[in-house]
């Protein structure tokens, strides 16, 4: 027995484990102390936990307990990133190297950052979704003091190469962040492998709750400084100001043990049913168009057009049965083409036709099955009163 809708918009948030709901409750009632406390048992019991998840997290990514510092999410870290920097290196540059397709939480942090002098280079992608690396070596000057690149897209999945990148920065003197709140819990991150200076963290994409991220930053080859954004009583070493979320934070670290303990596993079987997902949709329907890398890509994310099929159409159709979302859905009520669809030069009607499959832990394989039978269903119903559709059969036809 499937329950409808099937849930397949993992990239837009995930539920909560049920481990990690289970390691949070007692931080809600019993154990509510303000980790600030350092006077009695209450504060000293919720710094054990906050101590406990701060060195799950840093498990994760290879980094120290005392790099990682909590935020809001990865909305918030992305901002400290790049504000805190630009304000902190003020004196070594001006210039911000980024790329088309991250997240508007860069992006318009960047945006932002302009209208106080900084001079942003936006890199173009290829049309898999990835910047070349040619044109990041020719973008740096001496006055580059932050290089940020997201590790995964949250539309089409495509990893960027992170660890050329990382290269390039520690040779050019050049911090690095990487916003990698897709990735997490589903490609293995080393920040000494890699390189990485500065991390964004969102619990709610790995199935802990929402409202808990992360941000590392490094410690050491080099130090990074950053202004904070938000002042206040000094928290996590004067980075991120306010009472620490001690129930998010717990969750944050649960679902990270999970994550690493659980990974490997979890990516060979993601794998398996979003290829199956894919062989499935593309038997029973012609004109289907992979959006994105076809193999350096997130093992939980397919990005489809239709061709003959409009995206707002289809989802409507669908939406009673499958929950998925076009290529534009993370903006709030953004009704505007996806940037990122619009970065890979598709033309148009591709765009208008894309869906955004996102499969999790809990997809199974009758939830892909029936997925199938849905979508090759209505889409089929959709091309049935397509009058360019129609007239392509009957020509194919003649
Ligand atoms: C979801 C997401 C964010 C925003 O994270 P929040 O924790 O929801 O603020 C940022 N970047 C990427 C790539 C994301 O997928």
């Amino acid at each position: 027995m499937i329950k409808i809708p099937i849930f397949l918009d993992y990239q837009s948030t995930t539920p909560v484990d049920p481990r990690v709901l289970e390691a949070m409750l007692p931080y809600f009632s019993q154990e509510f102390g303000n980790a600030a406390s350092k006077n009695h048992a209450f504060g000293w019991n919720a710094m054990k936990k906050v101590d406990w998840g701060r060195v799950q997290i840093a498990r994760l990514i290879n980094a120290s307990p005392s790099e990682i510092i909590f935020t809001s999410g990865a909305t918030e870290s992305n901002n400290i990133a790049l504000k805190g920097v630009f304000e902190m290196y003020k004196e070594k540059g001006n210039h911000i190297i980024t790329q088309v397709t991250e997240h508007k939480a860069v992006l318009d942090s960047c945006k932002y950052l302009e209208s106080l002098g900084a001079k942003i280079t936006y890199l173009p992608v290829d049309a898999s979704g990835r910047i070349r690396i040619d044109d990041l070596n020719k973008a740096i000057t001496d006055k580059t003091i932050l290089i940020s690149i997201m590790f995964a897209n949250n539309e089409i999945g495509t990893l960027q190469p992170i660890q050329e990148i990382g290269h390039i920065a520690k040779i050019d003197h050049v911090l690095f962040h990487v916003d990698a709140a897709q990735a997490a819990g589903r490609v293995p991150i080393d920040v000494e492998k890699l390189g990485i200076d500065i991390l964004s963290l969102s619990a709610h994409k790995m199935y802990g709750p929402k409202g808990i991220g992360v941000l590392y930053v490094r410690e050491k080859n080099p130090r990074v400084r950053l202004s904070p954004v938000i002042h206040g009583g000094g928290h996590e070493r004067g980075f991120r100001s306010g009472t620490l979320n001690v129930p998010g934070i717990v969750g944050f670290g649960k679902a990270a043990e999970i994550a690493i303990k659980e990974m490997s596993a979890e990516v060979e079987k993601l794998t398996s049913l979003r290829d199956k997902l894919y062989t499935g949709i593309t038997r029973e329907l012609d004109h289907v168009q992979l959006n994105g890398h076809s193999t350096e890509r997130l093992c939980n994310n397919l990005n489809l057009s239709f061709g003959f099929a409009d995206s707002e159409s289809l989802m409507k159709v669908l939406c009673e049965e499958v929950a998925v979302s076009s290529g534009s859905a993370c903006s709030t009520g953004n009704p505007e083409p996806s940037h990122v669809l619009k970065a890979l030069g598709l033309p148009e009607d591709r765009i208008q036709s894309s869906i955004r499959f996102g499969l999790g832990r809990f997809t199974t394989d009758e939830e892909i099955e029936y997925t199938i039978k849905r979508v090759a269903a209505h889409v089929k119903r959709l091309r049935d009163v397509s009058p360019v559709y129609q007239s392509l059969q009957k020509s194919a036809k003649a």
